[in-house]
C-alpha cells in the first residue's frame, strides 16, 4: 500500500491492515513471522512530510541465543514516523535532525511503501538477545547437547574452574 502526499492532501488516510505470515519480506532477519500482523495507523500530511502513527502487533519464531531452540514471541510497538522527499536534501546541506525529530524517514518515488514501514519498525522491535526462559541452561560447552533436555554427563565446566570464586 502506498501512500502518496497527493492522496493525503485530500483527506487523510485511516489505515487498518493484516499482513499474512511472509508477505513481509523481512530479508536475512532471522525470525519468522508466525501468526498475521495486524496494523492500524494513520498517515496525514503534516507540514510538507507524511506522518505515520500508529501500532502493530504479531507473533514471531525466534531462535533461542543459549540453546538455539525455536521461542514464540509475542511483539507490538507504538509508531510515530515522519518520512520527507528524498528530493528535498539538497546536495551539500547537512542534514540537521533536531532531537525531538529523530524518527525522520526519507522516501524516494512516488510516497511511502506501509509494508516498508511496518517491515522496518518489526525489525527494531526485536530485542537483540532472545532467550526461551530465563532459566534457558543452553547447549553444553563441551559436547553441544542441548542441556534444557538432557543431562549430558559432562563435568560441569564453571564451577570447577579455578576462577569461579572470583565471579
Ligand atoms: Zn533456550
Ligand atoms: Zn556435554
Amino acid at each position: 500500500m502506498l501512500i502518496t502526499p497527493q492522496a493525503l492532501e485530500i483527506h487523510r488516510v485511516v489505515v487498518s491492515k493484516t499482513y499474512a505470515p511472509g508477505e513481509l519480506d523481512f530479508r536475512g532477519a532471522e525470525f519468522r513471522q508466525l501468526k498475521p500482523l495486524q496494523v492500524g495507523a494513520v498517515a496525514e500530511l503534516v507540514g510538507g512530510e507524511i506522518r505515520i502513527r500508529g501500532h502493530f502487533d504479531t507473533v514471531l519464531g525466534i531462535i533461542c541465543d543459549r540453546c538455539l531452540g525455536p521461542v514464540e514471541m509475542p511483539i507490538e510497538r507504538d509508531f510515530d514516523l515522519f518520512y520527507r522527499p528524498v528530493a528535498s536534501i539538497a546536495r551539500d546541506e547537512e542534514i540537521e535532525v533536531p532531537e525531538d525529530e529523530m524518527e525522520v524517514g526519507f522516501y524516494s518515488g512516488e510516497g511511502v511503501e506501509l509494508s516498508d514501514v511496518i517491515t522496518e519498525q518489526v525489525i527494531l522491535a526485536v530485542p537483540m538477545k532472545v532467550v526461551c526462559g530465563p532459566d534457558c541452561r543452553g547447549l553444553c560447552p563441551t559436547c553441544g547437547a542441548n542441556r534444557n533436555s538432557e543431562p549430558c554427563g559432562c563435568p560441569p565446566a564453571e564451577p570447577d574452574s579455578p576462577f569461579a570464586a572470583l565471579k
